[in-house]
């Protein structure tokens, strides 16, 4: 047997952890022809940290980022709304981290490095198509200077090729374009003191009027103790950006939104201000396949279930997915059947997450209060929603999403 990993994210990276763990062969197509450390704040869950945990990458992983403690929800002119704690404060067996993108996958890369070997994972070849020719698998795969197509052969490949997936494009000609959601996203990350609790990940506004998401994700950037912080202004805007993660924004684009956000314990626009450089993406996903599988040839990560960011586990599911994948490939015989019982087991768990995130992520608190307050300040946060629906409808996705406490402490 041997696999062949389209694509060095997150997905990838955890898919050639896992392998190797289970003495699989299997080696990493990557596009870029150098991994920079593109991108903004990420989250990894509870679930997640559990199988990078078993990888043993937990330490490292905790030392490139910092403990999310609690989430905290505020309405734009920043009344609090509702707070709960978050990873070990809320009894899990492991942490929440929040971190650079950059982080994670330099971290996860470094490890493939380590244990697979340095010619493990091979930059600069793009994977343009796989085809099945019943006992294996043929791949094309383009180098990224001269444009040269060479053949390889596997006996599986997986597409971890992210949202621009030429793997899915192959297995679904017909499907288009992801669906732009209606909300732009400009991010970036300033080095700021810490505010809150230091590990607090911060909800404020709704997205008709300016949403933002905070939260620090490297601990003393300077050696003064202050914290680099992720910012996410979320705005409704009827044409869609250009969908390329290193496409910059203009401030000016945005910022009157954010202009009186001055709260006693943070100021929005100084902390967007700060920032050296502005990303500019559009919220996008794409509907749920009815299947991954062909031959082969599957799909993982956001190649597979791309959803919108409202849920923090974009990153957690493509972990989740290489856990499963792996498993199954160990414990099939026939490896076409290990991919199928890997679809019949995370495609569903997906699509459940995607349809959420659609309707119901955590972040709909503040959608009510935005609908029942028309947009206005609030004498008492009590009179507009309780702290049981508030608690009902997080509880309601850690289920969806498979990172209630129970579960994924009992899994542990
Ligand atoms: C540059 C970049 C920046 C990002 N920034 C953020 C961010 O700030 N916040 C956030 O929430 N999410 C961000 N994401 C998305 C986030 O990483 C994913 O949603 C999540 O981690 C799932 O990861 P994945 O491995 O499935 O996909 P990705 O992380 O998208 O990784 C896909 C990988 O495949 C490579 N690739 C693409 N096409 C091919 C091909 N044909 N052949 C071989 N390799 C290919 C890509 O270069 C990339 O390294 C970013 C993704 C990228 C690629």
């Amino acid at each position: 047997m041997n696999v062949v990993i389209a694509g060095a994210g997150i997905g990838g990276l955890s898919l050639a952890l896992e392998l190797h763990r289970a003495g699989i062969p299997c080696r990493v197509l990557e596009a870029v022809p150098r991994i920079e450390p593109i991108g903004a704040g990420i989250n990894l869950l509870p679930h997640a940290m559990r199988v990078l945990h078993d990888l043993g990458l937990e330490g490292r992983l905790g030392a490139a980022g910092v403990e999310t403690k609690e989430a905290v929800f505020y309405n734009r002119f920043g009344q609090f709304v509702y707070r709960e704690p978050l990873g070990r404060r809320a009894g899990y067996d492991h942490p929440q981290l929040s971190l650079h993108r950059g982080d994670v996958q330099l971290t996860l890369l470094a490890a493939v490095r380590e244990r697979l070997g340095e010619d493990a994972v091979t930059l600069g070849r793009r994977v343009v198509a796989a085809e099945d020719a019943g006992d294996h698998v043929r791949v094309e795969v383009a180098d990224a200077v001269t444009g040269a197509v060479a053949e390889e052969r596997a006996t599986v490949v997986v597409g971890c090729d992210g949202i621009h997936s030429a793997l899915r494009a192959q297995l679904y000609p017909e499907e288009g374009e992801p669906r732009y959601s209606g909300v732009t996203m400009w991010r970036g990350v300033t080095p700021w003191e810490p505010f809150l609790s230091g590990g607090s990940m911060v909800r404020a506004g709704w997205l008709a009027s300016g949403k933002m998401v905070i939260y620090p994700v490297r601990e003393d950037v300077d050696g003064t103790g202050r914290q680099l912080v992720n910012w996410v202004a979320e705005v409704e805007r009827p044409r869609s950006p250009r969908r390329d993660w290193t496409h910059a924004g203009q401030l000016e684009d945005f910022i009157d939104v954010y202009a009186d956000w001055r709260f006693d314990w943070l100021d929005v626009p100084g902390l967007i201000r700060g920032a050296e450089t502005i990303l500019e993406y559009p919220m996008v996903d794409q509907d749920p396949l009815p299947r991954w599988t062909f031959g082969g040839v599957t799909l993982l990560g956001d190649a597979a279930h791309p959803m919108v960011p409202r849920g923090s586990n974009g990153a957690g599911q493509a972990v989740l997915d290489a856990r499963a994948l792996r498993v199954a490939l160990q414990e099939c015989d026939d490896p076409r059947e290990a991919l199928l019982r890997y679809e019949g087991e995370r495609l569903p768990a997906t699509t459940s997450v995607v349809e959420t995130n659609r309707t119901r992520p955590p972040d709909t608190i503040l959608k009510v209060v935005y609908e029942r307050t028309g947009d206005r300040p609030f004498a008492r946060v009590e009179d507009v929603i309780s702290t049981e629906e508030m608690a009902g409808i997080s509880e309601s996705y850690r289920k969806v999403a498979a990172y209630d406490k129970e579960r994924v402490n009992r899994t542990a």
